[in-house]
């Protein structure tokens, strides 16, 4: 295996799959069945899950909901996403732990870096809600700092896009994909990977990036085998 633990970060809105809103059934189920092809590899398994598909901090922007409450709101939401993936995890029967940034004792552990390290030794996946537990972050940050908390080999960003591109693949057919390409040229030619405070994390602590599609069967085992699939970033 290319690595040995990995953190996988996956955003609230992949979880809404074709609804507008919230956590569509067969989305997490798909999802559900491609954390245990990993899980079945051997692999130690984090995982950050976003909360877009049910509330960003930003949609309270013009609201009479200020910033601060609004960036919790949406660290709730990662809460939310992260139960519905830990129950759909143990429906294959994978044992798993949920950990969050914000102390909430009825439902999930806090976050205790030695405590997640032990249950990724013991093969647990160990998945961690609330982001940071503080304001003013993404969820991709959090990502990258408990990717270099837990040691994590890489961290893998599964999205809908198969890798990073000279421009938004969506919008422009001439775009071409990146297999490589270095934190500093991601930089120098102003490309969106992550937000920047998680970029400079994953940069400053050597940690390396695979940006991938998550909804193509088969491809998070892959890389974790060691296939060439999206675009790996590294610091040379
Ligand atoms: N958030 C935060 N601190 C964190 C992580 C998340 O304040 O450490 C809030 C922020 O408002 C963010 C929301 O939680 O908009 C949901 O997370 P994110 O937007 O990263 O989810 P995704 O886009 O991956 O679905």
């Amino acid at each position: 295996m290319k690595y040995k633990r990995v953190l996988l970060k996956l955003s609230g809105e992949a979880l809404q799959g074709d609804k507008s809103f919230g956590i569509d059934g067969k989305r997490l189920e798909q999802y559900a069945q491609e954390i245990k092809k990993v899980c079945d590899l051997g692999i130690e398994l984090a995982i950050v899950i976003g909360g877009g598909n049910i509330f960003r901090g930003a949609q309270a922007l013009g609201t009479a909901i200020d910033r601060v409450q609004g960036d919790y709101m949406g660290m709730l939401a990662t809460v939310i996403n992260a139960m519905a993936l830990q129950s759909s995890l143990e429906q294959l029967g994978i044992y798993t732990r949920l950990m969050s940034g914000i102390k909430m004792e009825q439902v999930c552990e806090p976050f205790i870096k030695r405590r997640a390290v032990r249950h990724l030794e013991k093969g647990r996946v160990v998945i961690f809600g609330a982001g940071i537990g503080s304001p003013y972050f993404t969820t991709d940050s959090a990502a990258s700092l408990r990717a270099i908390e837990i040691e994590a080999d890489v961290v893998l960003k599964g999205t809908r896009v198969d890798g990073v591109y000279t421009a938004d693949p969506e919008k422009d057919i001439n775009a071409q994909r990146f297999s490589n390409i270095s934190f500093e040229e991601v930089y120098q030619k102003g490309l969106n990977v992550m937000d920047m405070t998680a970029f400079t994390l994953c940069k400053e602590n050597n940690l390396p990036i695979v940006v991938f599609d998550m909804n193509k069967p088969g491809n998070l085992a892959n890389i974790v085998k060691g296939e060439e699939v999206g675009t790996l970033i590294t610091v040379d």
